[in-house]
């Protein structure tokens, strides 16, 4: 028989409005954390990724401990960002709905401090809050930790990435009745491990599903170049990426804000974060960046600790940073909840030895692309802006009006011409910019730097004359074949249909083998490693308006 909430030991009053939530049975988390919290186990470590009811493993015992008669704080749950601690305080609302007498609050920053101190000083049991604006309570003496005897970290790896592990380490130290400390995490990378072994007795550890030793949903890219090309690089890296929304890093501000500043006048959306600003300017930065009118930030770390902006899709490090945990912390920013990350390093030839270094501590490897020649860059424009013009809303507006008048007009120009016209128009900077671009990559390569090539599969079979496909993959090792519902019924011919899969998928040529096109269908041939990138990033999208259906061709069906 499962477990049901009455089993776990929790007050009537909480199993009430749980059943209220609709909760019929605890999850896993919960099934083990509330019983050993109940029990007056001193410290817990409890590894479980977002969205496995680690709220309630937490929210729930805690509601049952505190001394709703004391007025004041007892319990601290510290967590990365604003929306979840939003998202904890309104989950503990919903939980405490029987019990009488139990405040709580979220404290996190770009909202009024001034309304938050007022609802601490209400007298509240617990506090959520962001580790930034917590320390800023502490210091500006409006909170008082010292009764603390509850203190929860939730997304404690989240909040390492962001590079809150000095604040985390204040909060622990800040704490001195503190007696219970709960850590939850997705992943345990030793940073955490070191916390715990510093701050916590003899935790009790449960484990539920799989945890990630490392970030996997991040693809590390690295481009090597000289010193004097890197700005040239960082250009062709942004304009390669079309739809980039990401965070430029530097070492120091002076570099952010050149760089922001040179990349303003040739016509980018960027702005700089850096120690100068006042919160007033770095509000309005970061209120720009968070809506997308800005596509990019460039930022030194010191001023880009604790950003939690969603959807980053690039992590660019102008410089490679020396420490480790710094590349951690930066690249942290993207790859978040669930999606896939990109982060892309410049480095000077000097440096692989830094990549090493990151790639052992960290368990990553790093990959390492060419520099897109000008001649990639606009392929890659063209397409992207083809993409925006297929895609164009025209059900608004009185287009029908204006049809007959255009069509008069251009009676006399055919289809292709007009696309040539509106294509020059956007691509006029485009092509001129990069019609005689260098090459920016180092040619004369170290044999250490082949090797890695070689290792990272450059050797694999390239048979893409001969035999039938399915022979080719049996024997070529390490590919998948996949089936699409393209063919060179929708208009594609090799060439073309080639580019469009590799730009949907942002992958290079090189992860082909044979392409087989049938009217209807195609059959491709591709890494392994790449293969379910391809898939992501094809099946389900529209082609014309019809749905792209990509599978494994071999593994007998959809997915
Ligand atoms: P969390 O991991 O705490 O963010 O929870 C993820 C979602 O699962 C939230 O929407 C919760 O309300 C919901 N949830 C948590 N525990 C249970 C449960 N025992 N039964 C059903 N839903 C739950």
């Amino acid at each position: 028989m499962s477990t049901t909430f009455e089993g776990l030991g929790i007050d009537e009053r909480l199993i009430r409005s749980t059943k209220e939530l609709g909760y019929e049975t605890p999850t896993a988390i919960q099934e083990q954390a509330i019983p050993v919290l109940l029990s007056g186990t001193k410290d817990f470590i409890g590894l479980a990724q977002t969205g496995t009811g680690k709220t309630a493993a937490f929210g729930l015992p805690l509601l049952h401990i505190i001394d709703a008669a004391a007025k004041y704080p007892q319990a601290l749950i510290v967590c990365p960002t604003r929306e979840l601690c939003l998202q904890i305080v309104k989950e503990i609302e919903l939980f405490k709905k029987y019990i009488t007498g139990v405040s709580v609050v979220a404290v996190y920053g770009g909202a009024s401090i001034g309304l938050q101190i007022k609802d601490i000083k209400r007298g509240v049991q617990i506090v959520v809050a962001t580790p930034g604006r917590l320390i800023d309570l502490i210091e500006r003496k409006a909170i008082n930790l010292e009764q603390i005897q509850y203190v929860v970290l939730d997304e404690a790896d989240e909040m390492l990435n962001m590079g809150f592990k000095e604040d985390i380490e204040f909060i622990l130290k800040n704490t001195p009745k503190r007696d219970s400390t709960w850590l939850f995490s997705a992943t345990m990378p030793p940073e955490i491990r070191k916390v715990s072994q510093r701050y916590m007795k003899e935790p009790k550890e449960v484990t539920v599903g799989k945890v990630n030793t490392a970030n996997k949903s991040i693809d590390h890219q690295f481009y090597v170049t000289t010193a004097m090309h890197r700005y040239e690089t960082l250009k062709r890296i942004i304009d390669f990426n079309p739809g980039i929304y990401g965070i430029i890093f530097t070492r120091t501000k002076m570099d952010a804000q050149e760089i922001s500043e040179r990349l303003t006048r040739e016509g980018y959306d960027i702005d700089a974060l850096h120690g100068d600003l006042t919160q007033a300017q770095r509000d309005k930065v970061m209120g720009q960046f968070r809506d997308k009118s800005l596509q990019l930030l460039i930022a030194t770390d010191v001023a880009a600790r604790g950003i939690d902006v969603q959807g980053i899709t690039h992590v660019i490090n102008y410089e490679l940073p020396d420490d480790v945990e710094v590349y951690t912390h930066r690249s942290g920013r993207t790859g978040r909840a669930g999606n896939q990350g990109i982060c892309i390093s410049i480095i000077h030839a000097k440096e692989m030895y830094k990549l090493n270094q990151i790639e052992r501590i960290n368990k990553s490897a790093f990959h390492k692309l060419d520099i897109p020649s000008g001649k990639d860059v606009c392929r890659k424009q063209f397409f992207h802006f083809m993409d925006k013009l297929l895609s164009a809303d025209i059900s608004h507006g009185d287009y029908e009006t204006y049809v007959p008048m255009l069509a008069e007009k251009f009676a006399n120009v055919d289809k292709e011409e007009v696309l040539k016209r509106v294509a020059a128009m956007e691509f006029d900077r485009f092509l001129k910019y990069y019609e005689n671009a260098e090459d920016l990559n180092i040619r004369d390569r170290s044999k250490k730097d082949r090797e890695r090539e070689r290792s990272q599969g450059n050797d694999r079979v390239r048979d893409q004359g001969r035999g039938d496909s399915r022979k080719a993959y049996k024997t070529g090792g390490g590919y998948s074949r996949l089936f699409v519902n393209l063919g060179t019924k929708d208009g594609f011919y090799k060439a073309s249909f080639l580019q469009f899969i590799l730009d949907m998928s942002d992958l290079r040529k090189e992860v082909l083998g044979k392409i087989d096109m049938k009217d209807m269908n195609s059959w491709i041939e591709i890494e392994q490693s790449a293969a379910q990138q391809m898939i992501r990033a094809l099946d389900g999208k529209n082609y014309k308006g019809r749905r792209i259906r990509m599978n494994d061709a071999d593994s007998g069906g959809r997915r």
